[in-house]
């Protein structure tokens, strides 16, 4: 069942294991079932250290994964292929003995919870966004016995998806009632759960130059900046940014195929071998100056520094009509990779006719029974290339000119209402999903009037990354940057470290 190269893989890392595990499943004789025995017999053919039990649970089939004479509470119902198979092993090696890679601070807020919640968090295989959440949540029930966690492959309990209408994956249950949906870090489910950041940030004096924001941009300005020796701090929601929605990138020379979540990962791992303190899982609200720039957090903590590079980077556009808020997780969503698989064989609309949009449209052809793709403009703006391919498949319908006006549905999306720029006349079409693929928005709202921005809201900069504010410099998709991409981020990230190193040798602050 699993290839060969996998195997060769999967028996290195079994190698990992310091404990035995015992593997216990409940299976029927269905279809999904039988994959489930394959694949758990297959894993436990390959190390000693594992043995397989019969067990109970609540969905068939499920195994979970366990200590000797000690349940961890982490369930899988399905079979964890595609994305999930990282996530499987990872429980296995974490439960055998490896302890998870994050930091100290974390494992002692899990190990604290002393309350019983049981998470359940429905996915598709094909999501790229659910197994940073299958994964977090596993690791709290690996480190604290009051917690289980139970992934659910939503294709294989379809009517329990369906009963409890989940439109978009990750989305995750607690003690039997909706917790969150979409991507959320470990430090977010910690904070919903009450289990605070502490509040003290420990930091000895001003920071010479202070990076926000750690995507490409703002982690490449951090190690650009800790090569010269000054004192750097990056302070970020989360390390990685928009990679972390990104499935596979091929365009950062050097590197032929990586993706954006290990890129995320060797961004934190690059910035360990330097001098940087990095801040994570806290939001900045706003900077004022006096002698030194104050840069206040959403929890109202202070710190300073000499020197500011802004790499906030962007986020989805909105349509901004009507229903658009009232239907998001229900019909309305921006990642065709995370919840395509939840709109199989179902009517669905792509607003958008760039590249992404044309692209989600081919994508969501292969499994929905009808796209329609609107444009705003009277031509596609995608690829020849792209377009071609869209205008050959049977189940796609181009509309150009075309204005969305709202979203309209009951419980869930259930028609989408456009006015064609020609005529003027309004129509309206049944869809059960929606997917906006209309560009990104700068992460730069909360600057207010701090430094000129452009009428999108982009951060204006000149060639050396400076912004209208001696020592504030800004890099990346934040900026009126012509082009958004990983390379250009980094790239401009790197530009505004030299530049704000240089500010400091000069102003001598
Ligand atoms: C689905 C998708 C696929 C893509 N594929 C590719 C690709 O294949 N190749 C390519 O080159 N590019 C790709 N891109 C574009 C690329 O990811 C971006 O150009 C790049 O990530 C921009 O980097 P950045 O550092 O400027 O901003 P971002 O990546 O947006 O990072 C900004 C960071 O700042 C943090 N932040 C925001 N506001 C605050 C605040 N107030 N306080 C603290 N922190 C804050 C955010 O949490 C985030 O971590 C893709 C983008 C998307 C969405």
């Amino acid at each position: 069942m699993l290839d060969a190269k996998i195997k060769q893989q999967l028996s290195e890392y079994l190698t990992l294991l310091q404990n035995p595990v015992v593997i216990k499943q409940q299976a029927g004789n269905d279809e999904n079932s039988l994959l489930q025995k394959e694949f758990l017999s297959e894993i436990a053919s390959m190390s000693d250290k594992i043995t397989l039990e019969e067990g109970t649970f609540a969905r068939i089939p499920s195994f979970s994964i366990n200590l000797v004479g000690e349940d961890t509470g982490v369930i899988f119902s399905g079979v964890p292929l595609g994305h999930e198979f990282t996530s499987f092993v990872l429980a296995l090696l974490q439960v055998g003995g490896r302890p998870p890679r994050i930091e100290q601070e974390l494992i002692n807020r899990i190990k604290s919870i002393n309350q019983e919640l049981h998470f359940t968090t429905y996915v598709s295989l094909t999501c790229n966004n659910c197994p940073e959440v299958v994964q977090n949540l596993n690791i709290m029930s690996i480190l604290n016995p009051k917690i289980t966690h139970t992934m659910v492959d939503g294709a294989v309990f379809r009517s329990e998806v369906e009963e409890k209408e989940i439109l978009a994956v990750p989305t995750v249950y607690l003690n039997g009632t909706f917790f969150s949906g979409g991507k959320v870090s470990l430090e977010k489910i910690l904070e919903k759960l009450g289990v605070n950041v502490s509040f003290d940030i420990q930091v000895d004096g001003p920071f010479d130059i202070l990076v926000i924001g750690g995507g490409p941009a703002g982690v490449s300005a951090a190690i650009y900046a800790a090569r010269k020796g000054v004192k750097v701090g990056i302070i970020s929601e989360k390390i990685g940014g928009q990679i972390l929605d990104t499935l596979n990138i091929e365009n950062v020379i050097g590197i032929k195929q990586i993706t954006g979540q290990n890129l995320a990962l060797n961004f934190e791992e690059h910035m360990k071998d330097y001098n940087i303190q990095i801040i994570k899982s806290h939001r900045v609200k706003q900077i004022k100056k006096d002698d030194l720039f104050n840069i206040e957090l959403e929890n109202g903590f202070v710190l300073q520094s000499k020197t500011v590079i802004i790499a906030t980077g962007a986020r989805w556009r909105n349509l901004n009509v009507p229903g658009e808020e009232q239907f998001k997780n229900k019909g309305v969503a921006f990642c065709p990779h995370c919840d395509g698989p939840m709109f199989k064989n179902k009517d669905i609309a792509v607003v958008g006719g760039g590249n992404s949009g044309v692209e989600a449209a081919i994508d969501l052809a292969g499994t929905s029974s009808f796209v329609t793709l609107l444009e705003f403009m009277p031509e596609l703006k995608a690829d020849k290339v792209l377009q071609d391919k869209l205008y050959s498949l049977p189940n796609v319908k181009v509309l150009k000119n075309v204005q969305v006006k709202e979203l309209k549905g009951s419980k869930n999306l259930e028609q989408l209402v456009y006015i064609d720029r020609q005529t003027q006349q309004e129509h309206t079409i049944d869809i059960q999903g929606v997917f906006i693929q209309i560009g990104l928005m700068p992460n730069t709202d909360w600057l207010g009037d701090f430094v000129e921005r452009n009428r999108v809201g982009e951060i204006i900069v000149d060639n050396k990354g400076a912004t209208s504010v001696p020592g504030v410099f800004a890099a990346g998709d934040c900026t009126n940057s012509p082009y958004k991409q990983i390379i250009i981020s980094m790239g401009s990230g790197a530009i505004a470290s030299l530049s704000a190193f240089e500010y400091l040798i000069k102003t001598k602050t």
